[in-house]
């Protein structure tokens, strides 16, 4: 686990936790979406029951003007008719409306229900034939059985058409038991309706034709007035609103009181009549007339009842709706929050803590630092950055003054050339390319006179005057050093003695040549100096030999009479060497 990066958990957490996000999301999203698209079915399905209902209604309500034109002579009312084509028309395009499946999956055979729209349209154009037939027929041939017949056949329309709606409730119900109750009492109001037409037009035959009723009749409107009653025994104490008492109360009182109260009563009355004699207290017209507005409570419940229905369950597919919006929803910013914070982690800290590893490797190394100041953004990442411009300073502080002790270790505090110890480092590093080196040893004649006649502050002047001189004649790469107290060192960067000889020669008579006034006592010093050269390898062997070559050709120099150069290995100096080196050196070792 620990050789993973810190980038490569945060993207595996991110991505577990998305992940148990969309289960969490999942587990509420289900049930949601699962009650999302039952509400919606139930929305459909009681959608489509009430246009089934209207149907039914439609039809039923063809009866009032069919009823109408069999009671009146052939074409003698053109309202009449063109009231009865009005009714026909709008009865057809409510069953036309039916031809289309439902949008729900249902669970009965569409082929049934195919066929029993077909068998109500049949059954609808016979019986409007056998109207149509029975209204050609002048009014004092009209037979009361065909009227009543007609009648019957136009009720037979509503019994077939029972086959359609029970289709639907079988259908629709089966999977959805909730809609049960609410289906059952549609059908219920929508029933009652129905026996309220039926009522009337079960006597309307004899009452057109002005005939008392026969047996048949008033066995008929009495089992549907019986039907009525009973119906609404069971209606009693259904709350047809739901949530609204007072609007269920006040829709019975009228179905009891407008229809019940007198619709049927006038129905109860005109049978009783009819039972006696053809004599009855209102025509057929009239009836219709005064009937059929005492249908409108029931037509009036049948449509509150439908619409809070389809209210309800539309208000439920809503709440599913919008329980399904806002999981969405959250889960959409939980999963953008994640991510950008995600991205945000990865550009706002991981990239510059990358960055900052790099500088710090570059600030240990001491490659230069590139703009610590613009990399971040985030106040805890910019933090960090000013530390290490802070680092930066101090290691800048720290490098300065190592420079600066190094330079003092490294060079003479009077004359500023390096010193001896410097000096041996470099005589003790190989040469490049492992090339010869020239050395030379300069040495102040009479120096001891100098600080016995003028001071030692003179002394001290004419040693950096010497100092200046010989650094400003050297090239880059020679190597000016102060060996000791009044004696110079000059490493020359080539293996050419006899070149080297010349430029000792030159530097010897440039210091020779140079006056230096005493500052206090305005008198121009004249100084010499005598110079050993010698050649040879550099490096932990070569150095030893190389300053114990370049001092003998110095003991020559001050022996032979000082103010010279004397190379290393001259024959002509070697009785000299003989005879007084070994004294010489160990007095010069003290004086060093
Ligand atoms: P020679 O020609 O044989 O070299 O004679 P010399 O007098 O130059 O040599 P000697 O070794 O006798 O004297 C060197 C003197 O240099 C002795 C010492 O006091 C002096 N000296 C050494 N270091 C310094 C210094 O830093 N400043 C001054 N002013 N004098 C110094
Ligand atoms: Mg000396
Ligand atoms: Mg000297």
């Amino acid at each position: 686990m620990n050789r993973i990066t810190l980038e490569g958990k945060l993207l595996f957490a991110t991505v577990i936790v998305a992940f148990l996000t969309l289960i969490l999301t999942a587990s509420a999203l289900i049930p949601t979406y699962e009650s999302y698209r039952s509400t919606n079915d139930n929305l459909l399905a009681v959608e489509r029951f009430r246009q089934v209902l209207e149907a039914a209604s439609r039809m039923s309500a063809e009866r009032g003007p069919a009823n109408d034109i069999m009671a009146i002579e052939p074409n003698s009312s053109a309202p009449a008719t063109e009231r009865l084509k009005v009714f026909r028309r709008i009865s057809d395009l409510s069953l036309e409306a039916l031809d289309e499946p439902p949008e729900v999956d249902v669970s009965s055979s569409l082929p049934d229900l195919q066929a029993a729209l077909a068998e109500t349209r049949a059954q609808l154009r016979r019986a409007r034939q056998t109207v149509d037939r029975v209204a050609a027929t002048p009014l004092a041939d009209r037979d009361p059985d065909d009227v009543q017949n007609a009648i019957r056949e136009m009720i037979e329309v509503i019994e077939t058409f029972q086959h359609v709606v029970d289709w639907h409730i079988a259908a629709f119900t089966t999977q959805r038991s909730e809609l049960t109750a609410p289906f059952l009492t549609g059908r219920m109001i929508s029933d009652m309706r129905e026996y309220g037409g039926r009522a009337a037009s079960q006597i309307m035959g004899p009452i057109a034709t002005r005939q008392p009723l026969r047996d048949s009749h008033i066995t008929d409107a009495s089992r549907t007035i019986g039907r009525l009653l009973e119906l609404r025994k069971l209606m009693q104490g259904q709350k047809i609103v739901s949530d609204r008492d007072a609007l269920s109360q006040q829709l019975m009182k009228d179905v009891d009181t407008i229809f019940f109260g007198s619709g049927l009563e006038l129905v109860k009355i005109l049978i009783e009549q009819g039972k006696i004699s053809g004599d009855y207290s209102v025509s057929a017209v009239d009836l219709t007339r005064d009937y059929v507005p005492t249908l409108q409570p029931l037509e009036r419940l049948r449509t509150v009842f439908l619409d809070d229905v389809v209210k309800r369950y539309r208000t439920q597919h809503y709440a599913a709706s919008y329980r399904l919006a806002v999981i969405a929803v959250i889960t959409a910013s939980a999963l953008a929050v994640l991510f950008t914070l995600f991205r945000s982690i990865r550009l706002h800290m991981l990239g510059p803590l990358l960055t900052a590893r790099r500088q710090i490797i570059a600030l240990a190394d001491g490659s230069p630092v590139t703009d610590l100041e613009t990399i971040s953004k985030a106040p805890e990442m910019r933090s960090l950055f000013e530390a290490l411009e802070l680092l930066r300073g101090k290691l800048d502080e720290r490098a300065e003054y190592e420079a600066r002790l190094k330079m003092q270790a490294e060079k003479d505090g009077l004359t500023g050339v390096w010193n001896r110890r410097a000096l041996e480092g470099f005589g003790n590093a190989p040469s490049e390319r492992g090339e010869d080196v020239c050395l030379m040893l300069i040495d102040i004649d009479h120096f001891k006179a100098v600080n016995d006649n003028y001071g030692h502050l003179t002394g001290d002047a004419v040693l950096i005057e010497i100092a200046t001189l010989l650094q400003g004649a050297m090239r880059s790469t020679d190597i000016v050093a102060r060996y000791g107290g009044e004696e110079f060192a000059v490493l020359v960067s080539t293996s050419d003695l006899s070149n080297t000889l010349d430029f000792a020669e030159e530097l010897r008579s440039r210091i020779q040549a140079h006056v230096i006034r005493d500052a206090e006592t305005g008198i121009d010093l004249s100084i010499t100096v005598s110079i050993g050269v010698t050649s040879g390898a550099c490096g932990a062997s070569g150095w030893r030999q190389l300053i114990a070559s370049a001092d003998e050709a110095l003991y020559c120099a001050k022996k032979k009479g000082r103010n010279r150069t004397c190379v290393f290995g001259d024959e002509a100096d070697r009785d000299i060497v003989k005879s007084a080196l070994i004294p010489f050196r160990a007095r010069r070792a003290a004086s060093l």
